[in-house]
């Protein structure tokens, strides 16, 4: 065993008498004993309430919020901190930009586009953005294996084109897509490009001048950080130009009742108390990727997917979805015509913690006519061993599905 799963508390838990078997990172990443320690530290000798005291233990609680903006702009390569907004997660942070875009940028007859593998939260946000104006979503489609359909997604452009939303990192499929190339073409035609990257930030190298987005949207918890965080990148002219969010104190210059004027980038787009232990928490994690190295993360991940993939093969029955060649470490699949939720379940009697359903990706299962999957998702920490066991399960359990 290498020296990163002992730093992770949670994984010498037992599950009926057996040792828990996590692979459902996608959903959410265990946490490392420091991150813990950085949570339990904070409220212990930092904790004050940010910008706003005059006491010494304000600013150094702002001091250490501060310092995490400078890591996450380091950590994906953005230009400035002031483009780095503190969120609650993806979620949140692609419902900041749908609104405030929308309200912007969208009218009637506007179109956007996004992938048929977006999750729920990259597609219910437009819809709500839009309500009461007649925008159309455009949907790219993708190949049985899980690859978007480039030459679709181009001719889907029109002059009414605004934004492309788009997933680094499938959740469900795992196919990592060429979102660089994908911006190139959405400028070529005028048009903004958000990218989601909740699955990518903690497996792969996310650069995103290289990409060249406009947005970026990821949270703290699937990448080994606390839950109730999570960022929203956006160039600096572009975040300018939109309106906040949500008001309240904090996104303030100067108010009175009749006129408010706004704060600076990017204290404009963060109303209210913040999470400020978990941006703390944040960055401990950003911390413990760049020591472990990303590079290694991914290589790790990379060979468990291969040899789990492998492996699932000797199982009677199973159909994986998602085998693009460019590809995460997700493996979602069905056996024979069992429920993913039967399996699952099964699964969990055994120790291992899986995912089932249809992962917050509806048009995906419709578009395999199917009601969900199980996912199992690998993080640094799991182990070759921790898939043999997995197997073993699947295989001990098979013949009561069918
Ligand atoms: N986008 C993708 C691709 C996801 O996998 C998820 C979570 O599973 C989200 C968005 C939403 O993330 P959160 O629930 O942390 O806001």
């Amino acid at each position: 065993m290498n020296e990163i799963r002992p730093q992770f508390p949670i994984l010498t838990t037992q599950v009926y008498g057996r040792p828990l078997v996590y692979l459902d990172n996608a959903a959410t990443t265990q946490k490392p004993q420091r991150v813990i320690d950085a949570l339990c530290r904070y409220y212990t000798t930092l904790n004050a309430n940010i910008h706003r005291g005059a006491h010494r233990l304000a600013a150094d609680a702002t001091e250490a919020f501060e310092l995490v903006r400078r890591k996450v702009q380091t950590y994906i390569g953005a230009e400035s901190a002031e483009e780095i907004v503190f969120t609650r997660g993806t979620t949140e942070s692609i419902n900041l930009v749908a609104a405030t875009f929308a309200d912007r940028f969208l009218t009637d007859g506007d179109e956007i586009i996004v992938s048929g593998m977006e999750h729920h939260s990259d597609i219910v946000p437009w819809q709500l953005a839009c309500r009461n104006k007649s925008v159309k979503l455009r949907v790219i489609p993708f190949s049985d294996d899980g690859q978007l359909d480039l030459e679709a997604y181009r001719a889907l452009f029109t002059d009414r084109t605004k934004l492309v939303a788009v997933c680094h990192v499938s959740n469900t499929l795992g196919t990592i897509n060429p979102v660089a190339e994908m911006a190139k073409e959405a400028h070529a035609h005028g048009a903004k490009i958000l990218v989601d990257g909740a699955q990518a930030v903690a497996h792969i190298k996310v650069d995103v001048k290289q990409i060249g987005c406009d947005f970026y949207c990821f949270s703290g918890h699937k990448m080994y950080a606390p839950m109730g965080v999570g960022v929203m990148y956006g160039r600096k002219e572009l975040l300018a130009e939109l309106p906040p969010y949500q008001g309240g104190g904090e996104m303030i210059k100067d108010v009175s009742f009749e006129r408010t004027t706004f704060n600076d980038l990017p204290f404009k787009f963060e109303a209210g108390t913040p999470s400020v232990a978990d941006v703390v928490g944040l960055g401990e994690a950003i911390d413990f990727i760049n020591e472990t190295g990303l590079d290694r993360i991914a290589a790790i991940e990379d060979d468990l997917l291969r040899y789990a993939t492998a492996a699932i093969d000797s199982v009677k029955g199973v159909k994986i979805y998602g085998t693009a060649p460019h590809k995460a470490a997700v493996l979602s699949f069905n056996v024979g015509k069992a429920h993913p939720y039967d399996v699952g379940t099964l699964l969990d009697k055994l120790g291992v913690a899986v995912r089932t359903g249809h992962h917050c990706t509806q048009p995906i299962m419709d578009r395999y006519s199917i009601p969900g999957t199980v996912r199992a998702s690998f993080a640094a920490y799991n182990t070759r061993e921790e898939v043999d066991l997995f197997i073993a399960a699947l295989q001990r359990i098979a013949p009561m599905l069918s």
